[in-house]
């Protein structure tokens, strides 16, 4: 997208603004749909949570893609979207035995990750067919606050305990149809995730009633020139070989699943927001914008990296800035940037904020979450408001309390 033409859209929409970018996310799906073309049964199941905008909900279902939810909240926004009961799968982590009554009672596929209730669940349902989410202790990516796969995770059954499920599906007779890991984020070593796969494969084999392998997601995305990004293609070609050669070899007729978010989204979206003050400190420039971690979270939560681009002046002589937000918090987006010359009043461009942007925002500070828009085909649409005050007063219980 153009710098005039998302400058036009702060004009229209106002400032700060989600912009989304629906070619990029169809050119993701293909692209992984293509690595895995090799595979009769593939199904790629969306993660809402990374960016949960019905109106992109209806972007994946027409692709034909199914949705991963973890909450009966996004199951209820995929259902709302279009999507039929057996196309969302329900892996949450650490819910009550209720929440997974409700999604049951909702029609959709349940991945269970944990033996506790995996049991209970088993007892009272034992003819309701249930996914198990494994923890392979694979670590295929380096920051361990977002990954989930390693010893001391909290997700997942450990393989080290296959044979307690064993002896749940035993004891109860219950029914597992799916098995699943994720690794979490920063899937950059190919050859580590084949070996969690592995591990998967192996442990699928004693499952009678299995119809699908999920092998989650965790793949990385560029955020910056440079960045190593997970090879799809080569994964596409290494998982296919051994995923076809393992149904061969058990004559199980297997559906691969996988469940990005990032992947999908990341790329496709812009935070735009435009500064409000130039402030020239002995020892920085600070450039504060009119947004904060109120919007935009990673910088602050993961030292997620988000190339800043001021694109009211692409052409300007490059400085130094520190591009920080207007939140009562240190909520800087990016430390010395070089970055062409800001001015007061110029737009500046987030880049990645597809993916766990929006979807992560809050009313810290009473502010308002900003407005998104979709762009296809060089139209915009708004596909979200942004608030106002009403929003923030909804809910709310006015009492006096007498003193
Ligand atoms: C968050 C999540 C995903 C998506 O992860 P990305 O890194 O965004 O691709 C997939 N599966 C589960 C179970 C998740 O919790």
């Amino acid at each position: 997208m153009e710098n005039k033409f998302l400058i036009s859209l702060t004009k229209k929409y106002e400032s700060p603004l989600y912009v989304y970018d629906a070619e990029k996310i169809i050119s993701q799906y293909n692209r992984l749909i293509n690595a895995f073309s090799s595979v009769k049964k593939l199904k790629i199941n969306y993660a809402v949570k990374a960016l949960s905008n019905i109106s992109i909900l209806k972007i994946f279902k027409s692709l034909n893609a199914g949705l991963d939810t973890v909450s009966v909240q996004e199951v209820q926004l995929g259902l709302k979207a279009g999507f039929a009961p057996h196309d969302i799968i329900f892996t949450p982590n650490g819910v009550s035995l209720e929440e997974i009554e409700q999604a049951m009672g909702l029609g959709v596929q349940i991945n269970i990750d944990n033996l506790s209730i995996l049991e209970q669940f088993g007892q009272k349902y034992p003819k309701v067919p249930v996914c198990i989410r494994m923890n392979p202790h694979i670590m295929a990516g380096g920051n361990s606050k977002i990954s989930v796969g390693h010893i001391d995770s909290k997700f997942g059954i450990s393989i080290h305990q296959l044979p307690l499920i064993h002896r749940v599906v035993k004891n109860t007779g219950m029914l597992i149809n799916g098995i699943h890991m994720h690794t979490g984020s920063d899937i950059y070593d190919i050859d580590a995730f084949i070996r969690a796969t592995e591990i998967l494969f192996d442990s699928a084999r004693d499952l009678q009633d299995l119809e699908y392998i999920d092998f989650g997601s965790g793949f990385k995305v560029s955020y910056k020139e440079g960045d190593v990004e997970t090879d799809i293609e080569e994964l596409g070609i290494k998982l296919s070989k051994k995923f076809n050669d393992y149904i061969k070899s058990t004559g199980k007729d297997l559906t691969l699943m996988f469940e990005p978010g990032k992947f999908l989204v990341s790329e496709a979206g812009k935070l735009l927001t435009s500064v409000n003050v130039v402030k020239q400190t002995t020892s920085t420039v600070f450039a504060s914008v009119d947004s904060g971690l109120n919007h935009l979270i990673r910088p602050m939560f993961y030292d997620a990296y988000h190339h800043i681009e001021n694109i009211s002046n692409p052409g300007g002589k490059e400085r130094f800035y520190t591009v920080v937000g207007y939140i009562c918090e240190t909520d800087t987006f990016g430390s010395n940037r070089q970055i062409n010359e800001i001015k007061e009043g110029d737009v500046l461009c987030i880049n990645n904020a597809g993916a766990y942007a929006f979807s992560m925002a809050s009313n810290y500070n009473s502010r308002y979450r900003p407005a998104e828009v979709l762009v296809y085909q060089g139209k915009d649409y708004l596909i979200r408001e942004r608030e106002t005050i009403e929003d923030l007063v909804y809910k709310q219980v006015e009492v006096d309390i007498d003193l």
